[in-house]
């Protein structure tokens, strides 16, 4: 398989999962057990339980400060392009991210499977119309639950079998050249990974197969604690590590993230990767309208990408769902009270920046791809390719500000 038709329609698609094209909804699936829901998102697993409902789910570890690692036992853990209405499949070891972005659209995800646990076998809604996955089997939530926004960084479900079961069920030939993207609402390498390695184990089973494009998205270092791995794996798949960075600026990651590894721990696993062989790139995410959209901060990025040795770059405009704006907006009122009634008024009525902001933001990052050398990247020839395919960047916009919202 080559690299364009694997890995760069791949990231492609990763830049629709922060474009959040993707929906979820719930649903009963005609003549299946009760319980079974149907996921139009793949901020969702389509993840079949098999744990009865009465059972409370294992508590495997907790940390001082109060976050809990509780197992979810799983029958089904690929999520098909059918079931998200995107070009490839993905994977998600853990459900919930103690790294605790303010921004995270997978908070849409935790919000929605702690909701099951309360709505319990019963509160099934919709109809079916694609994919399905089992909710039965979880249990009703605690007497005094924490707010989804906090249990999405205290309650990470750990989907302890999902090797086991991704063994048992990965069929090369179904994925007929798709791409399968690891982390696309979750970071497979977010602390729970330390203790757990089941993104580690997860990439052991693909070392089985070969001819396969593999992806992944994180935040975290720890990725390179797999670089034999991903360099074993890259000599039989197409292989692409997403590093995901939103600002160079530590002061300002940490007022949107609260316990990301800090920039330049990321561009040094960068580094590490790119040096190691491993195709990997910079994934700029979101992209905050008025905070980290500044032609200075993204030309930083770029900088710093280049150095690390990144294949590309490439990135994407904040996107805020329910959950999201929830947790966002009053960190957006306290840090940044001047932009806060513009995003108010703006988000109320569309998760999305708006198509002219989109198209500003190409501009300016076709710009900079080209002033930081990337233009002529195989990375970006085939991104622009594949992306722009219906418009063309202008230089003449190099110095346009970004019409903000
Ligand atoms: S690292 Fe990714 S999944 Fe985790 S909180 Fe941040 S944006 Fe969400």
């Amino acid at each position: 398989m080559c690299r364009a038709v694997g890995s760069f329609l791949g990231v492609r698609q990763l830049l629709a999962v922060w474009m959040g094209t993707m929906r979820m909804k719930a649903g009963r699936r005609g003549g299946g057990a009760a319980g079974q829901i149907e996921l139009d998102g793949d901020f969702v697993q389509t993840t079949l339980l098999s744990r009865s409902p009465a059972a409370p789910l294992p508590v495997l570890d907790q940390r001082a400060r109060g976050t809990k690692f509780i197992e979810l036992s799983v029958r089904s853990v690929l999520n098909t392009p059918a079931a998200t209405h995107m070009g490839f499949w993905s994977i998600n070891p853990y459900v919930g991210c103690e790294f605790g972005c303010t921004y995270c659209y997978a908070r849409d995800t935790h919000r929605w499977v702690m909701e099951r646990r309360g709505s319990g076998a019963d509160g099934q809604q919709g109809s079916s119309t694609g994919e399905l996955s089992d909710t039965e089997s979880l249990p009703r939530r605690p007497a005094a639950p924490l707010p989804p926004w906090e249990a999405f960084e205290k309650e990470i479900l750990v989907k302890s079998d999902v090797a086991e079961v991704l063994a048992r069920t990965l069929n090369p030939a179904r994925l007929a050249g798709h791409p399968l993207v690891i982390g696309t609402a979750t970071d497979p390498y977010q602390p729970a990974e330390r203790r757990f390695r089941l993104t580690r184990r997860i990439l052991e089973v693909l070392r089985s197969y070969h001819g396969l494009s593999i992806e992944i998205i994180t935040k975290s270092p720890l990725v390179t604690r797999d670089l034999d791995l991903l360099q074993a794996l890259s000599q039989r798949h197409e292989v692409n590590v997403n590093i995901s960075l939103a600002t160079a600026d530590p002061r300002l990651a940490r007022r949107l993230e609260l316990r990301s590894p800090v920039p330049a721990a990321r561009l040094r696993a960068l580094r590490r990767l790119s040096a190691g062989g491993v195709y990997a790139g910079l994934i700029v995410a979101p992209i905050i309208p008025g905070i980290t959209d500044d032609w200075a901060g993204l030309a930083r990025l770029m900088e710093a990408a280049k150095e690390a040795g990144a294949r590309y770059v490439i990135g994407s405009a904040l996107r805020l769902g329910p959950a999201a704006r929830h947790r966002f907006l009053p960190v957006l009122e306290r840090e940044f009270p001047e932009l806060y009634q513009r995003y108010r008024r703006h988000y109320a009525n569309s998760d999305m920046t708006s198509r002219s902001y989109q198209d500003a933001l190409t501009r300016r990052l076709d710009a900079l791809r080209q002033a930081y050398g990337f233009a002529g990247d195989e990375a970006s020839s085939r991104r622009r390719r594949l992306e722009d395919a219906d418009r063309k960047a202008d230089i003449s916009h190099l110095a346009e500000q970004a019409v903000l919202l």
